[in-house]
């Protein structure tokens, strides 16, 4: 996997919330959320509809589970038409990202609507798991763009393209059956 995160726009709504641009001091603890991302770290990471989660092995293991407000009828159907006018097989490419924001769509979580949480101790908020969490959730995102639309409410069949293989479990088998 790349070393980059955050290289398609898809990715960089993600990279966003963990690397706010309006912070003036940089987070201490974001250089450690990247470098749990990188080595690994994150593991089991699940998206599904409204909901992310994963385990994170800092020095002990930590559960990270972030949810997300699904697209109401409206909007879904909003996001369909878009993506109907897409070419037949294209990739959901940046452009494409570009087109459902144009019609209204945000595909980056609102931090008011956005719960996140972490089972360990650090009155952080958001603690470096969750940071770690989001980096990795950006890299997923930039390898598979279809999750940030699956996250949001809409189906397999609503995306063009590669519609019967979409990874909505990605749990890394070795390491999910790995010792802690
Ligand atoms: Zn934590």
């Amino acid at each position: 996997m790349s070393d980059e995160f955050g290289t398609t726009a898809w990715g960089r709504d993600w990279l966003r919330l963990a690397e706010p641009t309006s912070i003036i001091r940089p987070d201490p603890a974001l250089p450690r959320a990247r470098s749990l991302a990188r080595n690994d770290r994150v593991h089991d990471l699940d998206a599904t509809t409204g909901l992310i989660e994963a385990t994170v092995r800092d020095r002990s293991r930590h559960r990270v589970r972030i949810t997300v407000p699904i697209w109401d009828e409206p909007l879904l159907a909003k996001a369909r038409t878009v993506l109907a006018d897409q070419p037949v097989g294209g990739d959901l490419n940046d452009s494409v990202h570009t087109a459902l924001k144009q019609a209204g769509l945000t595909l980056a979580p609102d931090p008011a609507t956005r719960t996140a949480t972490c089972d360990c101790t650090s009155r952080k908020d958001p603690c470096v798991h969750l940071l770690a969490t989001y980096v990795e959730f950006a890299r997923r995102l930039d390898e598979r763009p279809r999750l940030a639309l699956v996250l949001r409410g809409l189906t397999t069949s609503d995306t063009p393209g590669e519609i019967t293989r979409i990874p909505l479990g990605l749990v890394e088998v070795a390491t999910f059956y790995g010792t802690p």
